[in-house]
């Protein structure tokens, strides 16, 4: 194992807070309305946070809700109805497990379709079969900021009358063919959780390219949205831990100390934080949350620019190492990189880099660690299926932190890790 360090690097490239996000200071000229129309300048203080990212991004307007997971529930609700009696919802065997909790608390069947081999993508045979004239929805996922396979989805999906919803968790600021992701299929949404670019602890963008579709999925969180204030009140204490303890020193006390507990006791779904509640909370996010999101939001595009070429850089060292895949883009795309993500040869080989490098604090970790059917406590959501894809999918990866804290000493001692393992 590589020497043990005081600080920790985060698995993921979070957007880091600083003290003055969290003061109620200006917002962006952008969002400023004259003070004479009290009722705009309200909507507006509350919708800021949406506005900018959605004028950052070039996108409609965005619906903010309280987590990803939370704005895939609304999305499934407002689908199903429109479609009462689809109640099918085709998902990755290899995703987030939240994906597969949203899908059954919108009191619908998790239908799984297996990856294509050595990919993230859904096999398109596989996603043909796994649909029908009952599939409400298929959901392909821009995993790790990789923009994924969306046409293969639409064309199945126009085919039997479902919908295609973008899971974009991970993937805020990924474009293809010049514009968004979340833009090609019916819906899309971002996750703006701890970790994941930018974030206030837990909170999601809703997208949708048509403005009918738009309106459904405002009415619906209207509806089954209500306001917490407990809730929000824990969230605001989150936050503020967040902005205080997202840094390397602060990630050995909030990340890297749980994780090797974790690890310890033998627990990697615990390690990777993959062990979710059954239920899916929902509550409106309060203004602060929302100003502090704007706030950092102004410097998300030059964030982005700047891991985007430090992943750039060091992608073409990674692939110099033999036996390694990375994970990339289609040609027309350009992803997000919140971390490399990476194939090995074998399980062995890289339950062999885990070994040296998962507890070392340099950000390298595992994705997902299971395939959806193999996670004990999802049994009752998940059907038992047989998706050898998914599997080998998470016995061979591996992510390396694509933080701008990783320094190249750092990516450098994991690279001779790697290259060790796989002589
Ligand atoms: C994190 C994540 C989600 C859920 O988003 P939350 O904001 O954490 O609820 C969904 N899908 C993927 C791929 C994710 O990584």
């Amino acid at each position: 194992m590589l020497p043990r360090r005081h600080h920790e690097l985060p698995p993921t490239a979070g957007l880091p807070l600083r003290f003055g996000d969290l003061l109620p200071g200006k917002l962006p000229s952008h969002d400023r309305i004259p003070a004479s129309t009290g009722k705009a300048r309200q909507a507006a203080g509350t919708a800021a946070l949406a506005a900018q990212v959605a004028a950052q991004l070039g996108t409609p307007p965005l619906q903010l809700e309280c987590s990803g997971t939370a704005s895939l529930l609304i999305a499934l609700t407002a689908l199903h109805e429109m479609q009462p009696l689809r109640r099918q919802v085709v998902i990755p065997a290899f995703t987030c497990p939240l994906v597969a909790i949203a899908v059954r608390q919108a009191g619908l069947e998790v239908r799984l379709c297996d990856l294509r081999a050595g990919h993230f993508d859904m096999d398109p045979a596989a996603l043909q079969a796994a649909c029908n004239e009952h599939t409400l929805a298929i959901v392909p996922t821009h995993l790790g900021g990789r923009v994924a396979n969306v046409d293969s989805a639409l064309s199945v999906a126009r085919a039997v009358g479902a919908y295609v919803i973008e899971d974009a968790a991970q993937a805020l600021g990924a474009r293809q063919a010049g514009r968004s992701v979340g833009l090609l299929g019916d819906i899309g949404f971002f996750s703006l959780a701890a970790g994941k670019g930018l974030s206030i602890y837990e909170g999601g963008l809703l997208l949708a390219r048509e403005p009918l579709l738009r309106d459904r999925l405002a009415r619906t969180a209207a509806r089954i949205v209500p306001r917490s204030l407990g809730r929000e009140c824990r969230r605001s204490l989150e936050l503020l831990g967040y902005a205080a303890l997202y840094r390397p020193r602060g990630l050995r006390l909030a990340y890297g100390n749980p994780l090797r507990r974790a690890l310890r006791r033998g627990d990697p779904v615990g390690a990777v934080g993959d062990d979710f509640p059954l239920t899916v909370p929902l509550h409106r996010v309060g203004r602060w949350r929302q100003a502090v999101g704007a706030h950092a939001a102004a410097r998300l595009p030059a964030f982005l620019d700047r891991i985007t070429a430090q992943a750039q850089r060091r992608l073409p060292r990674l692939r110099r190492i033999d036996g390694i895949a990375v994970l990339d883009d289609p040609p027309d795309a350009q992803g997000s990189w919140p971390f490399l993500l990476l194939l090995l040869p074998d399980q062995q080989r890289r339950d062999a880099a885990l070994a040296q490098l998962w507890q070392a604090g340099l950000g390298v970790s595992r994705l997902y660690i299971h395939a959806l059917p193999d996670y004990a406590y999802l049994a009752g959501v998940v059907p038992p299926q047989h998706v050898p894809n998914a599997r080998d999918f998470a016995a061979r990866s591996l992510t390396i932190g694509n933080s701008p804290w990783v320094t190249d000493e750092d990516f450098e001692a994991i690279c001779g890790v790697l290259e060790a393992v796989l002589r």
